[in-house]
C-alpha cells in the first residue's frame, strides 16, 4: 500500500501515538539533493511540530551557516522516527519499524544525491550499521546509490563545546564541509550535479 505523507500527521501505527503532542515531519526544501536524518523529535520539536528546531537543531544550522549551507534551501530535514519518545529515550526497534514506511516516502519524496545523517541511532536505521560515531563520522558510505555521511549528533556537540581544532565541533564542521564539496562535484552519470 502506498502511503501519503499528508496522512503522517494522523498515524497511530505505534504507541508514542499516545503521548506525542506532535507528529514531528520535516523542515527546510524537499526540492533539494541533500536531506538529513536525525533520531527523534525531542521536547522543542514536539511542541513546535518541527524538527531540529530546540538547542540541537541551533547548534546544526550555524554549522550548516559556516560552511555555506542555508538551513532553509539548501536541504530537507527529518528524523528516523516522527513522534518524541517519553523522556526522549531511544527509539525501540519496533518504534523505527512501525515509522520506516514514513521516512521511506520521505526518501522517495525528495530523492536526495546526498544523505547526512546524525547520530547512531540514524546509522543503524539507514545503513543498519552499529557502532561508535567516533569511528563511524567523517567515512563516506553508500546507500541506494547515493552518498552517505554520518556526523555526530548536535546534541552530542551541546555537551562537547570545545571550539578547538579536532574537537567534535570542529570535526562535524569538516564533515558538513566534505558534503557542501561532494554537492558541488559533477555527477558521475549525468556530467550535472548531483
Ligand atoms: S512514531 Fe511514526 S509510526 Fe509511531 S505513531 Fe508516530 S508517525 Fe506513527
Amino acid at each position: 500500500m502506498t502511503l501519503n505523507l499528508n496522512d503522517c500527521e494522523g498515524c497511530t501505527a505505534c504507541d508514542l501515538a499516545t503521548t506525542r503532542r506532535s507528529v514531528v515531519v520535516s523542515r527546510g526544501n524537499s526540492s533539494s539533493r541533500l536531506m538529513l536524518i536525525g533520531e527523534a523529535p525531542g521536547a522543542q520539536e514536539d511542541a513546535e511540530g518541527r524538527p531540529f528546531v530546540g538547542r540541537s537543531g541551533r547548534a546544526l544550522d550555524s554549522l550548516l551557516l559556516e560552511v555555506g549551507l542555508d538551513p532553509d534551501q539548501d536541504l530537507y530535514v527529518c528524523n528516523a522516527i516522527k513522534c518524541r519518545p517519553p523522556n526522549n529515550r531511544r527509539p525501540k526497534k519496533g518504534e523505527l519499524r512501525s515509522c520506516r514506511p514514513w521516512l521511506d516516502q520521505q526518501l522517495a519524496l525528495v530523492d536526495p544525491a546526498v544523505i547526512v545523517l546524525t547520530g547512531a541511532t540514524a546509522v543503524e536505521a539507514i545503513l543498519g550499521i552499529k557502532g561508535g560515531m567516533t569511528q563511524l563520522r567523517g567515512q563516506w558510505q553508500s546507500w541506494e546509490g547515493r552518498a552517505v555521511m554520518p556526523i555526530f549528533h548536535p546534541a552530542y556537540l551541546l555537551r562537547n563545546p570545545s571550539r578547538e581544532e579536532g574537537a567534535p565541533i570542529d570535526l562535524t564542521r569538516r564533515d558538513l564541509a566534505a558534503v557542501r564539496q561532494r554537492l558541488c562535484e559533477p555527477w558521475p552519470d549525468s556530467g550535472s550535479q548531483p
